[in-house]
């Protein structure tokens, strides 16, 4: 037998929940159209479209890419016609519309095809990744993407906690899944512990609800889980929180700013369990919830709804009233005034609580604090609300951090209690936004100045490294220009053209000019001979014949000085 702790503060206020719990789940009727928003998740960026108006889309088929690390993916909930991709309202207390996807349902509801895998056989960051693509969140109410939180070191976490407490008046969607789907929900807790490397799985259900434990209870006795138990936890509120469950399961005090996962603790909502078991199992991505419809209906009940189907549809379904003034999503603690009942319901969507004048009577007029400390005494995070309310209130937010304002769940037993009515979780509410927007300016200022940095310093390691390639260019040169300076004057000097000895005959001849002129001469009267037609000689007296055999004796004479080779002839 497990021992219970407690934690502090919580109120009793009236469950209502008995209402919606008559009739089983009930799957909602196919809408005329599915506004489906793209940002179904807490914090990061909206998904990216990822169809085009006029596409044909299959049930399961993404039309939403995430877009960065805190994002998710978001499918068609049905098969059908993209009618158009525009902002419209979603159920997001600011009221500001945001990009949806609408649908126009073609009747068949026909699935992509899908492909269940067996995570025993599948490494754990393949399987993260594919619960990512899945888009699976957080379904009791946080939706922070689960593929990050089911990250854990070995051994880090010992306690996965499965949160089937639902303490919220009015809702019981949780409720009706355990009763209904126990064994899909253990299944699912398998894969999660296996992700975790979790020891144990607890389930913490209230002890409001004991069809739902002995659901539970019956699923892990036929799955025979060693590691496995359902606890029945007292009915209080907020006992579903989940530092305040950790607390009451396990004995885990959580210190202000520290993760439940820093103290060997995780915690999921049991609709989470349900929803990673027919991704990864049944290969089918988050396409629709249940929802619980409740307040001023006809029949109060459970739907599985498409994700997108306006809620004025689903509330149709449960009988409307006419008397209706308006419609709140979660419960009447923690829930939030829909903005338009013309918005898709979306992943965050546990319940819709039609609302009429005798069902929630205007709040009295806010009176001034009477420091009666009473919200101090119910709050579960040990928190001074009345304190965070003045520093609110003066707008003194660094003061209000300090006293620990991102410590406070919104829970609203503070206001539940107050005597004064003051609406104290709207002033937080309030307070944390201004933070969180001031924080998103600062980011961007850092953001952009980091960018300016780095460009500067590039730009001068640019420089550094143009000038220091410049400079050894420089260095290279010198070097070469001395080394050919030391060769040169390492070799003998060669032989000038003015030695005989080594001077080629032709360059020497042609480099004497009187030689030179002497050939010409002889070429000219060579010519000239040629020219003149030899007389006969034997006519001529011995005289004559004597002269001229003189003239051709130094001719002959004068034709060896001139022959070309004469010179070197003398030289040998
Ligand atoms: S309960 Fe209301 S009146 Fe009393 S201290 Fe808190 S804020 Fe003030
Ligand atoms: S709303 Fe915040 S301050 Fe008020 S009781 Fe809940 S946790 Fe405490």
């Amino acid at each position: 037998m497990r021992k219970l702790h407690h934690f502090h503060g919580g109120v009793h206020p009236p469950t209502n929940k008995t209402q919606s719990t008559q009739t089983p789940i009930a799957p909602a009727a196919m809408p005329q159209r599915l506004v489906i928003a793209l940002h179904q998740h807490a914090g990061g960026n909206a998904s990216r479209p990822a169809v085009q108006v006029g596409d044909h889309v299959l049930k399961g088929q993404i039309i939403g890419l995430p877009e960065g690390r805190f994002s998710s993916t978001v499918h068609a909930s049905t098969s059908g016609t993209v009618t158009a991709i525009d902002r419209q309202p979603v159920l997001h207390p600011s009221g500001l519309p945001d990009l949806c996807v609408t649908i126009e349902p073609d009747g068949k509801d026909e699935w992509i095809e899908r492909r269940g895998v067996d995570y025993r056989e599948m490494h754990h960051t393949d399987l993260r990744q594919h619960l990512r693509m899945s888009g699976i969140v957080g379904l009791g109410g946080a939706v922070f993407p689960s593929d990050l939180k089911l990250y854990a070191d070995k051994r880090k976490i010992k306690t996965l906690v499965l949160n089937g407490a639902e303490c919220e008046p009015f809702i019981t969607c949780d409720d009706m899944l355990m009763r209904e789907r126990a064994d899909q929900i253990v299944l699912g807790a398998e894969i999660m512990q296996a992700l975790l490397y979790a020891e144990e799985v607890v389930i913490g259900i209230e002890d409001n609800k004991p069809e739902a434990i002995a659901a539970m209870q019956r699923a892990i006795i036929a799955g025979n889980y060693q590691n496995m138990e359902v606890v029945a936890v007292p009915t209080i509120y907020p006992g579903g929180g989940a530092k305040q469950l950790i607390r009451v399961l396990t004995g885990i005090e959580v210190p202000h700013g520290v993760r439940t996962t820093e103290m060997g603790a995780q915690c999921f909502n049991v609709g989470t369990a349900y929803s990673v078991y027919h991704a990864v199992t049944l290969g089918e991505p988050l396409v629709s919830r249940i929802v619980t419809v409740t307040g001023n209906v006809e029949h109060p009940q459970n739907f599985e709804a498409l994700l997108g189907i306006p809620v004025t549809e689903l509330v149709a379904q449960a009988g409307n009233k006419p008397d209706s003034n308006g419609y709140i999503m979660g419960g009447p603690m923690m829930g939030v005034a829909i903005p338009s009942a013309e918005a898709g319901i979306s992943k965050a969507t546990n319940c819709i609580i039609a609302s009429s004048p005798a069902l929630f009577p205007p709040a009295p007029p806010a009176l001034p604090c009477i420091r009666c400390i009473r919200c101090a005494e119910v709050c579960p995070a040990d928190l001074q609300p009345q304190e965070l309310f003045w520093f609110t209130k003066a707008k003194e937010l660094g003061k209000a951090q300090e006293y620990h304002l991102f410590d406070c769940i919104e829970c609203g037993a503070c206001s539940y209690v107050c005597p004064s009515h003051i609406p104290l979780v709207q002033y937080y509410r309030f307070a944390k936004s201004e933070i969180w927007a001031h924080e998103r300016e600062k980011d961007a200022a850092d953001i952009a100045r980091e960018r300016h940095e780095f460009r500067q310093e590039r730009l001068e390691r640019d420089k550094r490294e143009r000038a220091e390639k410049l400079a050894q260019k420089e260095r290279a040169a010198a070097a070469a220009k001395a080394a050919a300076a030391a060769k040169a004057a390492a070799t003998p000097e060669p032989a000038t053209t003015a030695d005989p000895a080594s001077a080629p005959a032709e360059t020497a001849k042609a480099a004497d000019p009187a030689q030179a002129m002497i050939q010409a001469a002889i070429e000219r009267a060579r010519a000239q001979a040629a020219k003149v037609k030899p007389k006969n000689i034997e006519n001529l007296t011995p005289a004559q014949q004597a002269k001229i055999a003189e003239i051709e004796a130094r001719r002959a004479k004068i034709r060896e000085i001139a022959r070309p080779d004469a010179g070197q002839d003398e030289e040998q």
